[in-house]
């Protein structure tokens, strides 16, 4: 019974942790057991906090034992490392920030430890963000479970490899472009971006502010609304976070799908989609047909701008929100004579290549003279994208697509090719532009073995129904179920 407690999902542990069937300090100390044994081959972890860990878990045992337990107490979870968190050194993949210990906690960390969560660690992703391999981070990439010479996907790819591959039980992680779904997609993992607006972002570390939303990557669907019952909601401490009510996200689970209208846009499924991609996500439209949801063609017909307009809008607002690392207040600090050369040497030492090019491609869309040609443009066709999802909500409640036009690819392979990197990420970013929420969850394998996920995007908050469509599908197949061979 006790033994593979470390494989469990939060609904699998939470009842045996609930009737005291096992303890967190159990089920905290398997999993840095098995953190120490196989994460030198996958190296999803940045840093693990054995010590904080075991405090918590043996606190979350005392609320266990007084009867104060949520569904989240003695759940051991593993953080991207753009949160920051209380005392525990907070990365965000970068030199810039290799010893930034933050003296707060982000607000979802700040309310999972409300709940009695346990932080196992701080797990790998492309510097700030900006990547979709994971190979961006400065301190080494991370290998996926499932092949490890292939990547994770990213940004959020230690996020999804450590779920995967039973490092943890649950993780968060953030997506401004696909940086959630796309590396749960390439892990076989469940990976939801939420609304924008949904879960505050105080204490994220930014990348592109209009874009940026934190959510989890789960084993299962059920555990992604657990995670969300707790993370979402209002905080006066992040403007863009919705006043609105967060519903419990549990009671959509178990709904029948009969007469859900799921829209399947026809510019997803053109060329360049990999065949098995194309075969796992038609059969998975079969599957959901077959229980008893009608499907109905959508066009979204601004779809092959989104890629343009994202990597305008994205790096525009990273130049501006980057410009605070500066050698000054904190961070790396490199040397100089002057002020300027101060400033110089550490954003060259201190950034990694793509965070540089970033930087300088934002700087110029934003430069006078040019903000109109660009940023304004982008804004406006980025108005035109969410106007396609309007339109198509209009005639069904759920969008379903592929998340990633391919399986995950070989580490390397795209790195000396930005462009092509930036085209992988032509199915979820406009979830983002247009501010809606999307899921990925497992609906296949390709034939070398590697995980494909479904995506499933709703209208804004409509993060019930993709509960319910994802988890109708989730029961009537068994993708979840299956573990890479570690
Ligand atoms: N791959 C995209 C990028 O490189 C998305 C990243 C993200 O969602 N953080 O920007």
């Amino acid at each position: 019974m006790t033994d593979a407690l470390y494989s469990l999902s939060i609904s699998q542990l939470g009842p045996l942790l609930a009737r005291r069937e096992v303890s967190p300090l159990e089920v905290t100390d398997q999993l840095l057991e098995r953190i120490e044994g196989l994460d030198g081959q996958l190296h999803t972890y940045l840093t693990v906090d054995a010590d904080g860990a075991r405090a918590q878990a043996r606190e979350a045992e005392g609320r266990l034992a007084k009867g104060e337990a949520t569904p989240l107490t003695g759940i051991p979870l593993a953080l991207k490392d753009v949160l920051v968190t209380r005392g525990l050194r907070t990365t965000c993949g970068s030199r810039i920030l290799e010893n930034f210990v933050p003296p707060y906690d982000a607000t979802v960390c700040a309310r999972l430890r409300q709940a009695g969560a346990v932080f196992l660690g701080k797990v790998n992703m492309d510097e700030f963000a900006m990547g979709s391999s994971t190979e961006n981070s400065a301190f080494g990439p991370t290998h996926n479970p499932w092949n490890r010479d292939c990547i994770p996907g990213g940004s959020s790819g230690g996020s999804a490899a450590a779920v995967a591959a039973d490092l943890c039980s649950a993780s968060l992680g953030s997506d401004t472009g696909g940086s959630i779904r796309q590396p749960a997609s390439h892990c076989g993992v469940v990976g939801l971006k939420p609304t924008y607006g949904r879960v505050s972002r105080y204490g994220l570390v930014a990348y592109a502010s209009s874009l940026d939303q934190i959510g989890p990557l789960t084993k299962e669907v059920r555990d992604a609304a657990l995670l969300l019952n707790c993370i979402a909601g209002h905080d006066r401490r992040d403007s863009t976070s919705l006043d609105a009510a967060v519903p419990d996200y549990l009671e959509s689970l178990g709904r029948e799908i009969k007469g859900l209208k799921i829209g399947v846009p026809r510019e997803y499924f053109g060329g360049g989609l990999d065949p098995d991609v194309d075969a796992a996500v038609r059969q998975a439209l079969k599957t959901l047909e077959g229980l008893g949801a009608e499907l109905v063609e959508v066009s979204l017909p601004h779809t092959e701008y989104a890629v343009a307009v994202y990597y305008l809008v994205a790096v525009a607002e990273a130049s501006s929100n980057l410009a605070r690392y500066d050698g000054v207040k904190y961070g790396f600090r490199g040397e100089g004579r002057s002020l300027l050369e101060m400033y110089g040497a550490t954003r060259t030492q201190g950034f990694g290549a793509e965070v540089r090019r970033r930087i300088m491609l934002g700087t110029y869309a934003l430069s006078a003279g040019y903000y109109d040609a660009y940023y304004r443009k982008g804004s406006q066709v980025r108005s035109l994208i969410r106007g396609d999802f309007d339109a198509a909500y209009k005639k069904c409640e759920v969008v379903a697509t592929p998340i990633s036009p391919t399986p995950a690819f070989r580490l390397g392979e795209k790195m000396a090719d930005p462009l092509t990197m930036y085209l992988s990420d032509i199915f979820t970013i406009s979830a983002n532009l247009g501010g809606i929420p999307g899921i990925s969850v497992p609906c296949g394998f390709s034939s070398g073995g590697l995980p494909i996920g479904l995506q499933l995007m709703g209208p804004p908050l409509g993060e019930a129904a993709l509960f319910q469509a994802a988890y109708a599908f989730e029961q009537a197949t068994d993708w979840h179920k299956r573990k890479p061979q570690l």
